[in-house]
């Protein structure tokens, strides 16, 4: 018997995909980490699942309305020791208590930040999933990490092939010779497709995501290519590289999870099968290794690797990104929120693909100087009225 403490653990967004594969890795690990505490939005049924399998001590909803439900089912399987708590300060709570260590921050979207944020405030060891918590607030967002003392691990596939192909710890020292680094893309389902093609694309096409299986929201940024943008916005904050030093790769394999090129002409790359599983055991067993049920990388099936340019006419939402941190101030939340208006209004038959792209301009011209990004209240007054002129934009057009 291992006589090292277990690492104990706080999932937020326990019920979504990054949350289930998170599960997943520690599940095959019950000697190092222990559950404390889980979240979902309404998933209760699965909830309720995750709780029999890893007895946490705290269960959480986005939102009241279904508490009595969750209390009732879990009483019914014999947890009615489980503390039920829903709403935005319970998952603050869950993200910060002192027997954490280690967070884990996989909600969706804008609501993901203020849980994320809290637990970097609070010095825990924070495995990132939710990139819109850096596009938002990124410098806040890392000031915030070095203050409290966090320890900050990329979970997105990228960023954690990144970090692991960077100098540790990296501060971009001149004697580090990193010139740039190149963040790999898929390109999506609709990478050939034509921009009239692209018009009447469906949401059932767009959530069939070639290589990854991921949750709703972030297949249809990839898609749009808006989630390669997100990545550039969140590696600007995670390794303080300003835009020109980031480069987008279309590699459709996605073997290749990302690189980093160094003044010597050596690039760096980190491959493996496209299973989140593996940058979430990185993230967990850091400094350590430990074993993901990920399978071996085989290269004679993989047999070659393609790259491409990306193309930013088609798919415009990667370079609003590029204009969103030349724009700076509070132009990358806008463009995250009217993203994640037009993503949703996508998915429910309300806007068209190409739509996204054209609502999150406009949104993001018409919106971002008129807030401040230097404080948490301005950024989320400018998430609001990005959200609010986007709904606009959308009854108009419908
Ligand atoms: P998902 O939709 O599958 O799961 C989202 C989770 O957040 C669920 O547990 C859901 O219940 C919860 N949630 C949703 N709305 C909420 C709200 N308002 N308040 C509180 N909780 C809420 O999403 P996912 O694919 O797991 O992605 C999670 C995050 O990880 C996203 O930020 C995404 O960009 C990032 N990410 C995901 C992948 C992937 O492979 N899925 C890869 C890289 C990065
Ligand atoms: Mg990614």
């Amino acid at each position: 018997l291992s006589t090292m403490p277990k690492c104990s653990i706080t999932v937020l967004g326990s019920t979504g995909s990054i949350g289930v594969n998170t599960l997943d890795v520690i599940a095959r690990h019950p000697d190092k980490y222990q559950v404390v505490a889980l979240s979902g939005n309404g998933q209760v049924d699965k909830l309720v699942e995750q709780c029999l399998l890893h007895k946490p001590r705290y269960a959480v909803l986005a939102t009241v309305d279904r508490v009595a439900e969750l209390r009732s089912k879990l009483a019914a399987a014999g947890l009615s020791d489980i503390e039920v708590m829903a709403g935005l300060e319970a998952l603050e709570h869950i993200a910060t208590l002192p027997e954490v260590d280690a967070v884990m921050a996989a909600i969706v979207g804008a609501a993901g930040m203020r849980p994320t944020l809290a637990a970097a405030r609070q010095g825990k060891r924070v495995l990132l999933a939710n990139k819109e918590t850096l596009v938002m607030a990124g410098r806040l967002f890392m000031d915030a990490a070095r203050e409290g003392g966090a320890t900050l691990l990329p979970i997105d596939s990228e960023h954690n092939a990144i970090y692991q192909c960077l100098p540790q710890p990296f501060s971009d020292q001149a004697g580090q010779g990193v010139r740039r680094i190149l963040l790999t893309a898929s390109g999506g389902p609709f990478r050939h497709f034509s921009s009239e093609q692209l018009a009447v694309v469906t949401p059932e096409q767009a959530v069939k995501h070639p290589n990854w299986s991921m949750g709703r929201k972030i297949s249809v940024d990839s898609a749009s290519l808006m989630n390669k943008g997100l990545e550039v916005i969140e590696a600007r904050w995670l390794f303080n590289l300003p835009p020109e030093r980031i480069s987008v790769v279309v590699h459709p394999q996605s073997v290749i999870h990302s690189m980093v090129e160094y003044v010597d002409g050596s690039v760096l790359a980190q491959l493996g099968n496209p299973d989140m599983r593996t940058p979430i055991a990185y993230g967990l067993a850091w400094p350590e290794r430990i074993d993901a049920g990920v399978a071996a990388l085989d290269l004679f099936q993989i047999a070659r690797l393609d790259f491409e340019q990306p193309d930013t006419a088609r798919f415009p939402c990667l370079a609003l990104a590029f204009e969103a941190l030349r724009m700076a101030g509070a132009a990358p939340a806008v463009l995250n929120a009217a993203n994640e208006v037009a993503v949703a209004a996508f998915l429910a038959g309300t806007l068209g693909f190409a739509d996204i792209a054209r609502l999150n301009e406009q949104v993001m011209q018409q919106v971002s100087p008129d807030f401040d990004a230097n404080t948490l209240d301005g950024l989320i007054a400018a998430d609001a009225a990005a959200r609010g002129v986007a709904d606009t934009w959308i009854s108009r057009r419908s």
